[in-house]
């Protein structure tokens, strides 16, 4: 194709292609074992997949409402009132959307105006920062801590301002696997009472949470469930990523801008699938099993890889192990997740490209959600090392 005079001036101009993209494409070029970009390589329940068959063969082939099929809105504020004692409205304070990726972009839109400044904590997942930047709105960012990746309340007052529009949270964590506790909840609490700064909550690993923690969800405190966009995924509750299904709960005026919003966007998503979801949910609570089902994951891999040079502090939450690899090269993570990728046929996330400027601690991120054969193959090429 000839080139309109080239006079096109990047939005993104920093941005290139998501490293998950680009390390799935690596793992596949040089056929390794791809723990890589975060999905799970097990079936979705059969069950599941016949609703939807199902669905379709009924004919639900059509547009569903804007906001989501009704049957499926109820049922998820059925499981917000179970699991977190909390009362969201089905038609007023929750919607369906195309993944969770598509739902934080909407919220973000909905609310951030040009020179808002909003707080990111580093690391962050790839997504945050270009739709803060695409709606005019300026990235603040406040680094983890180590050793546990932890959030420094006071570095988090210290950057609040009167342009402070977002604070945005994420646990459990990706890329980290940390989780935040009831203390975290309780400061952020204290930071954002009697402001007008609004929170974007990214809870899509809400049901994989180890060693009997508890997944605290802004949604059990008033104070910050008032201010706060909720998101969730489906495709990590159900293993299905490939679905690109979400939602999002906030109050009923929040919503109402994130419609506005959202309905110029996708306007609506996949009908059969969001039928069959609400059947499903309707009669079965197996999101309880994931805690121990990725416990068991996280415990298997880790014993696997016991006797590497890798060191590791076991994760707390989402389905991402780390593990440093200090011991063996002073690489950048970058340059050596590719190596690893090529010559020992592991592919990875180097976790350094998660920050602004890219802090390199030498942790490689690795996903679990694997089958016990193919973590045990990843495991012992890791231990080959
Ligand atoms: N959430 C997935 C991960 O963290 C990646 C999704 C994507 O490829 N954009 O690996």
């Amino acid at each position: 194709m000839p080139k309109y005079p080239n006079t096109i001036s990047s939005k993104l101009p920093k941005v290139g292609t998501t490293i998950f993209t680009v390390m799935s494409a690596l793992a596949n070029e040089h056929k390794a074992i791809n723990l890589s970009q975060g999905f799970p390589n097990f079936e979705v329940n059969p069950k599941l997949v016949s609703l939807i068959h199902q669905k379709m063969k009924e004919g639900l082939n059509q547009y569903a409402p804007m906001q989501g099929v009704p049957q499926l809105r109820e049922v998820l504020c059925q499981k917000m009132e179970k699991l977190y004692r909390v009362k969201y409205h089905p038609d007023k304070e929750v919607n369906i959307t195309s993944g969770g990726t598509q739902a934080i972009y909407s919220a973000l839109t909905a609310v951030v105006r040009e020179n808002d400044e909003v707080i990111v904590i580093e690391p962050a997942y790839d997504c945050y920062v270009p739709a803060i930047e695409l709606n005019g709105g300026i990235p603040i960012y406040v680094q983890l801590k180590a050793p546990n990746h932890t959030i420094d309340w006071n570095e988090v007052k210290k950057v609040i301002t009167s342009k402070t529009k977002v604070i945005m949270i994420n646990t459990p964590h990706n890329p980290m696997g940390s989780v935040m506790t009831a203390n975290d909840m309780q400061e952020l609490e204290k930071i954002v009472s009697g402001t007008n700064i609004l929170i974007i909550s990214d809870e899509v690993y809400e049901h994989i949470i180890f060693d009997g923690q508890k997944h605290e969800s802004v949604c059990k405190y008033p104070r910050l469930a008032e201010r706060s966009f909720i998101i969730y995924s489906f495709g990590k509750t159900y293993h299905a990523t490939g679905w690109k299904m979400g939602y999002c709960f906030a109050p009923e005026n929040l919503m109402a801008e994130f419609r506005k919003v959202h309905q110029f966007i996708v306007f609506t998503c996949n009908t059969p699938i969001q039928h069959a979801l609400a059947d499903y949910i309707k009669g079965c609570d197996d999101y309880n099993e994931l805690a121990a089902f990725y416990q068991n994951k996280r415990d298997f891999f880790l014993k696997q890889i016991k006797g590497s040079r890798f060191k590791y502090v076991p994760a707390s939450g989402s389905y991402f192990q780390l593990l440093d690899y200090s011991h063996i090269t002073k690489e950048k993570d970058t340059d050596y997740a590719i190596r690893l990728t090529k010559e020992n046929g592991v592919a990875s996330i180097p976790t350094s490209v998660f920050y602004h400027k890219p802090l390199d601690n030498k942790l490689l991120r690795f996903c679990f959600a694997k089958t016990d054969d193919v973590l045990k193959k990843a495991a012992e090429k890791l231990c080959e090392i």
